[in-house]
């Protein structure tokens, strides 16, 4: 192999700080910098801020134009927010500078759908600086899209998709808690979900337009529906209480239509332990068609792991893209980067 593939990680939150300890262990890859925009990881070492009890030798900024040069950085792994607008700043500091870029953000799994204008702007500046970007996670990204788009490339035919993924909230924090409305009554999850303060899953409509697209589906129009999940026993994490009546989670639906026929059905009902309910978590695809494809897995893919390996795993295809922006669908499969030879096949 010939040099590794020198990495920015920028958002060393939950899921930044697991992807630079995962890119630590693969020999094509090299951590050259790393920026988050806390004022108590400023001017720390990398390994400091990641736990590792030993120092890398870079110190992490909040002041990423001072690094942003690409003689020595091939690639920035971005993970520091859900949405296209707000990730723009950063994304044009990154492609201007003629890096490239893969995100975590959900929304960018496929911008096109919620922001068509952000989505051509940032294809015509990775297209002008000769880079790519991508989005990925484990959803939108991979379980509710690309795993179900793959599945049918067995199929003759395909008439409908449905799917769903079933898991527990309770390792996650107070952010997520209050996004998904869990711990509140039913009429406040219902008020934050009328005034957008209460958003449950973000990446229906890009898992759906993927699937449409890759299909060939023709969905044409999107509902989503948000249901609050009522607990009738007591549940408790270490950043929520819910008394029986209260809501536990977010029953959240997508659904893609193509003119008055449901075509995408997918299902995510979010709450914290649902096993006090009897409720088994896990991932279930369903494709109706030639042949029929039932797929199980159960529990669910670990989420937070999974998010980490699909955006490191991509690295390489990223770097080997021709310029513009992409999608999941766009590029080659995914898979774990083990060996040397990994690395070399896809560049
Ligand atoms: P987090 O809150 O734990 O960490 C975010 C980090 O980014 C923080 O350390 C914060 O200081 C830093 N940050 C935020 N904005 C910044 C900026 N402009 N410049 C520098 N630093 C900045 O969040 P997380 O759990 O690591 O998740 C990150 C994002 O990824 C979230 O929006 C989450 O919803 C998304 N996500 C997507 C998937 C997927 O499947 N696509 C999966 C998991 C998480």
């Amino acid at each position: 192999m010939s040099q590794p593939i020198r990495v920015l990680q920028w958002g060393l939150g939950a899921m930044g700080s697991g992807m630079a300890r995962l890119m630590l262990e693969k020999s094509g890859l090299k951590i050259v910098a790393a920026v988050d925009g806390r004022p108590d990881f400023r001017g720390k070492d990398l390994g400091e801020v990641l736990g590792l009890g030993k120092n890398l030798g870079i110190v992490v900024t909040d002041r990423p134009e001072t690094i942003l040069e690409k003689e020595i950085i091939d690639l920035v792994t971005l993970a520091t927010t859900s949405w296209t607008r707000e990730l723009m700043p950063d994304l044009q500091k990154i492609l201007g500078a003629g890096i490239n870029c893969v995100t975590i953000a959900e929304e960018m799994a496929d911008p096109e759908v919620q922001n068509p204008m952000l989505a051509e702007e940032i294809d015509m500046l990775a297209k002008k600086n000769g880079v790519s970007v991508l989005g990925t996670g484990v959803n939108p990204g991979f379980v509710l899209d690309l795993l179900i788009i793959t599945l049918t490339g067995c199929c003759h035919r395909v008439e409908r998709v449905k799917a769903s993924r079933v898991n527990d909230l309770s390792p996650y924090g107070p952010t997520v808690m209050k996004s998904q409305g869990v711990g509140t009554t039913p009429e406040a999850f219902r008020a934050g979900v009328a005034d957008g303060s209460i958003v449950g899953h973000v990446g229906f409509p890009e898992s759906i337009h993927m699937i449409s697209e890759a299909l060939g589906l023709g969905v044409d129009r999107i509902e989503q529906k948000r249901e609050p999940i009522i607990s009738t026993v007591y549940r408790e994490t270490p950043h929520v209480k819910v008394e029986p009546t209260m809501v536990a989670g977010c029953a959240h639906t997508g659904i893609g239509y193509c003119g008055e026929k449901e075509v995408i059905r997918l299902v995510h009902p979010q709450q914290v332990l649902p096993n006090l309910e009897n409720q088994d978590t896990g991932d279930y695809i369903h494709i109706y068609g030639i042949p029929e494809v039932h797929m199980e897995i159960k529990p669910e893919i670990a989420g937070g792991k999974a998010t980490q390996a699909l955006a490191v795993n991509m690295i390489p295809h990223v770097v080997a893209a021709t310029p513009g922006l992409k999608r999941m669908i766009d590029l080659p499969v995914p898979a774990a980067l083990m060996g040397e030879s990994a690395y070399s096949r896809r560049i």
